[in-house]
């Protein structure tokens, strides 16, 4: 989006789902006219700054599609949300079930509720295996869901925790103190590879870049997760599915002991 979409001015919007805004629909109109800056992500929100001071912020939600368009004619069916810019190109938004189409200038940024206690991305320049060390320090509790909560990392779901921990031979209820400074390495590195590759793919197979192509992640690259059953692909062993609190863990018993 920063690629693409960086200098150009909004000279139009069109909202079709109201209540996906935090503000009225009046007062959204106050974008016109300003110019689009960079784009960045943490979790599953993404933050557009707008010359000078003003952010629009994204939530997919369960899924959706952002989609850039050259023109009018690519334009799809349904869709939420839409700006018009000065070269006459576009982005549409439009959500599966139901996402979030939220601004907040600067000064109001850090009070907005749904974003303020996000943490660090994983993929963040400032996330390096220290500063995951120092998030883990003092913590109690499993590692697991450690990673799925945003306020801790924002940025990894139940796909990716799978292989993360996998990768990183940890099983998904290590608790965090007795994690060791190469343990805690192996799980940044991993971190780092899994959410990588995925990205190098254009993301998982049902989700859309913003030109709509679809990514190529799928479960041929997955190494243990959603695959009960099959052999773990570093020793063979039976890959087990089991309950690890509310969700399901997908682990190699012996690559992953407890
Ligand atoms: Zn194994």
């Amino acid at each position: 989006m920063t690629e693409k979409l960086k200098g150009k001015r909004i000279t139009n919007l069109e909202v079709t789902q109201p209540r996906c805004l935090n503000v009225s629909v009046k007062k959204f109109q106050r974008i016109r006219a300003k110019t689009v800056g960079e784009t960045k992500a943490r979790g599953k929100w993404l933050f557009t700054n707008l010359d000078p001071d003003d952010n629009l912020l994204l939530n997919l939600g369960m899924g959706g599609d952002l989609l850039y368009h050259e023109n009018t004619i690519t334009l799809p069916k349904k869709y939420q949300f839409r700006l018009v810019f000065d070269d006459k190109t576009g982005l549409t938004v439009t959500f599966s079930w139901f996402g979030y189409i939220h601004l907040a200038s600067k000064k109001d940024l850090p009070k907005h509720k749904m974003t303020n206690k996000l943490g660090i991305s994983p993929l963040d320049r400032e996330f390096t295996a220290e500063k995951l060390a120092s998030l883990l320090s003092g913590r109690r509790g499993a590692i697991k869901s450690f990673l799925l909560n945003q306020k801790n990392v924002a940025g990894i779901g139940n796909v990716y925790v799978q292989d993360i921990l996998f990768k990183a031979k940890l099983h998904p209820l290590r608790m965090i103190p007795t994690l060791t400074e190469p343990k805690i390495q192996a799980l940044h590195q991993s971190m780092q590879e899994i959410l990588n590759l995925s990205i190098r793919l254009g993301g998982l197979k049902y989700e859309r870049d913003l030109y709509g192509r679809y990514g190529k992640y799928g479960p041929e690259y997955y190494l243990v997760a959603y695959k009960t059953g099959e052999p773990c692909p570093v020793c063979k062993t039976t890959i087990a599915k089991i309950r690890t609190g509310g969700t399901a863990s997908y682990i190699c018993p012996r690559c992953q002991k407890r």
